[in-house]
């Protein structure tokens, strides 16, 4: 359902993507592992056009194109089908949980209002914030704005979720509550690409995990195969290091 070929990327002359393939099927649930700097959160950003890549192809059910010459229309209906969760929430201050949940429903996707707010509730309810729909971002803790931040996210019914290190940026209590929520969609089959530095979540719930260093994917497999009998020596050194 998602396919990424031969995906390059430079800022100036750094080289920071240097020819990716990945293919992603309905239900699966992929962790993207890997040392700092070698292009994970890029290659997110790039498959949502958040950043312009500079070579390859996408395929999204279908939709297929090209990186460089898509044109705002191919983008406009990749961006519906790939939600994105951001590292730091990006919610809006000056909003609502609903209304961070809503805002898109209304004005991106022309749902009406009332209809975009049983939605939104919905969503709210499913991340365990069914008391917190009236409450601003400030209000809220860490862990509660990411959960609003993934109600936002599958409010849009989107076919994949793209999530960029969804908890790094929290205290370390509130990590678990988070990834209890991303657990749930993934048992209910909800296709996932994330970004993570958190091992047991990649162990447990992933069933594909891919380890990338300087731009390339060195080796991907089940968790098992990685975690237990990595064969590539950058995989084992990066696993001894963290692990
Ligand atoms: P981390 O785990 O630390 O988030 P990462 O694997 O996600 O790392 P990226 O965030 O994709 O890595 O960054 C890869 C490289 O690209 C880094 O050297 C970073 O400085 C560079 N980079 C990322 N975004 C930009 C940008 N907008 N302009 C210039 N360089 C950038």
């Amino acid at each position: 359902m998602l396919q990424i070929k031969n995906i390059h990327k430079s800022f100036g002359k750094n080289q920071i993507l240097k020819g990716v393939d990945v293919q992603i099927e309905k239900g699966d649930v992929t962790v993207i592992l890997g040392p700092s700097g070698s292009g994970k959160t890029t290659f997110l950003r790039c498959i949502n056009f958040l950043e312009r890549a500079d070579e390859g192809e996408i395929k999204v059910d279908n939709i297929e194109t090209s990186f460089n010459k898509a044109r705002k229309k191919d983008i406009l209906a990749i961006r519906k089908k790939t939600a994105f969760v951001f590292q730091n929430y990006s919610l809006f201050n000056n909003k609502t949980a609903l209304g961070n949940v809503t805002e898109g429903l209304v004005v991106g996707r022309k749902i009406p209002k009332a209809k975009a707010i049983e939605i939104g509730k919905q969503a709210l309810d499913k991340v365990g914030l069914s008391d917190k729909y009236d409450a601003y971002p400030s209000q809220l803790s860490g862990g509660q704005q990411q959960r609003v931040g993934i109600a936002r996210a599958i409010a849009v019914n989107p076919d994949i979720i793209l999530f960029d290190e969804p908890t790094s940026a929290l205290d370390p209590e509130l990590v678990g509550e988070v990834l209890e929520v991303m657990r749930t969609l993934a048992n209910e089959g909800k296709t996932m690409l994330v970004v993570t530095h958190e091992m047991s979540f990649a162990r447990d719930v992933a069933n594909k995990v891919i380890f990338m260093d300087d731009g390339v994917i060195v080796e991907e497999g089940t968790p098992d195969e990685i975690f237990a009998a990595p064969k590539e020596v950058r995989t084992q050194q990066f696993l001894k290091r963290i692990l």
